[in-house]
């Protein structure tokens, strides 16, 4: 049986802020039915992930482009992959059959044809299928590796974490805070400011758009300074954080979203700091990191159930949805994990 399938493209390279007039929906023909002989895996696509990574895959130039499968460029009119979970439709790779539930590499789209490369069958363990997109997908692994990984927390010791109330940086905020640090978020609204701090027991936050002066705000909630800065964001905010920074501190580079879309905007850290406090900074990424998934997920399923942990979500539904959904990550609009729901179950 052949089927259309709608899909979401870029109409030409984005190089700046992505609008929502930068996208359009297409179609293509497919078939349900995998020929003799191929090792295609049809999939139903169920919840797909909406992340800031995807921008820098659009450009026309981007070093990111080369560094890992994720990373790849996206030409104009072609399908755009993206992490998220689906269902098997049918299946010429005996490792999945008909019925499964597959997390891994799909489509901003209603259907995905997939080699197997980064899919693997999913058990959902009672747990909403949107957990596995983000909580216990790459957001929550990326969290988990690049704060007990590259930070290395020791108890007690002062966090600070950008882009607190996204989706990777509620969760470097909430295991930090669970492993017994004291923890400052920041974050782009008063509503979110008292999110944090009220509902996901971070000890302070701060708007950063209302501060005139980052580094004077750092002072003010770490007195003694900060020993573990998560980044998710770069330019003036890593510059301020460095220069707060203790003896030995670690910063852990997850992302520069305010860089992705302003080109004029680096950030300059004060090399003297870095050398005189000995202070490390290291850039990486989840993908590096799936052998802790066993550790990530038992630690993470265990707080969630035990109601330690909140999973923060922002789902819309609909294909037509994701245009906007990934815009708005741009602006703030987002709390928590972005995902759209393309197909009910
Ligand atoms: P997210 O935080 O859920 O969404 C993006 C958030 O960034 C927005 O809600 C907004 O919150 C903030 N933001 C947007 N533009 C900004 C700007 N110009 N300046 C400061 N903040 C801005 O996204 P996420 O998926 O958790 O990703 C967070 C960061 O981690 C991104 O940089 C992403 O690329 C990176 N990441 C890295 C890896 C890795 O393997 N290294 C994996 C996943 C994600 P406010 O309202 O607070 O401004």
């Amino acid at each position: 049986m052949e089927v259309t399938n709608k899909y979401v493209a870029i109409k030409a390279q984005v190089d700046g802020a992505p609008e929502e007039s930068d996208f359009e929906f297409k179609t293509e023909l497919i078939s349900l039915t995998v020929k003799p002989g191929s090792k295609d895996i049809i999939i139903k696509n169920l919840y797909v992930s909406i992340d800031p990574y995807q921008v820098n895959r659009m450009k026309t130039l981007s070093d990111s482009q080369k560094t890992s499968e994720f990373a790849v460029g996206i030409k104009p009119g072609e399908v755009i992959d993206a992490y998220g979970v689906g269902k098997v439709v049918a299946s010429g790779n005996q490792e999945f059959e008909k019925g499964d539930y597959v997390v891994g590499l799909i489509s901003w789209g209603e259907y995905s044809i997939s080699k197997g490369v980064i899919l693997s069958k999913l058990d959902p363990m009672g747990l909403p299928l949107s957990y596995h997109v983000g909580l216990l997908g790459l957001s929550g692994l990326t969290a988990y590796a690049g704060l007990f990984e590259i930070c290395k927390p020791k108890k007690g010791e002062k966090v600070f974490v950008s882009a607190a109330s996204g989706s990777v940086g509620n969760l470097v905020g909430q295991y930090a805070k669970l492993f017994g640090c004291y923890v400052v978020g920041c974050a782009g609204s008063p509503k979110k400011v008292k999110l944090l701090k009220e509902k996901l027991g971070f000890d302070e936050a701060f708007n950063y758009k209302e501060e005139t002066d980052l580094n004077l705000a750092l002072q003010r909630y770490f007195p003694e300074g900060i020993d573990i800065y998560f980044d998710n964001v770069g330019a003036g905010m890593l510059e301020a954080a460095i220069l707060n920074m203790n003896l030995k501190g670690r910063v852990a580079v997850c992302g520069v979203i305010s860089e992705y879309t302003d080109t004029g905007k680096r950030a300059a850290p004060d090399m003297l700091n870095i050398i005189y406090k000995r202070i490390s900074i290291q850039g990486f990424l989840a993908g590096d990191y799936m052998s802790l998934f066993p550790e990530f997920a038992s630690m993470t399923i265990d707080h969630v159930r035990t109601g330690k942990m909140h999973v923060l979500e922002d789902v819309s539904i609909g294909l037509e949805t994701v245009p906007s959904a990934f815009v708005g990550l741009f602006h703030g609009y987002n709390v928590g994990k972005r995902i759209v729901q393309v197909s009910e179950d």
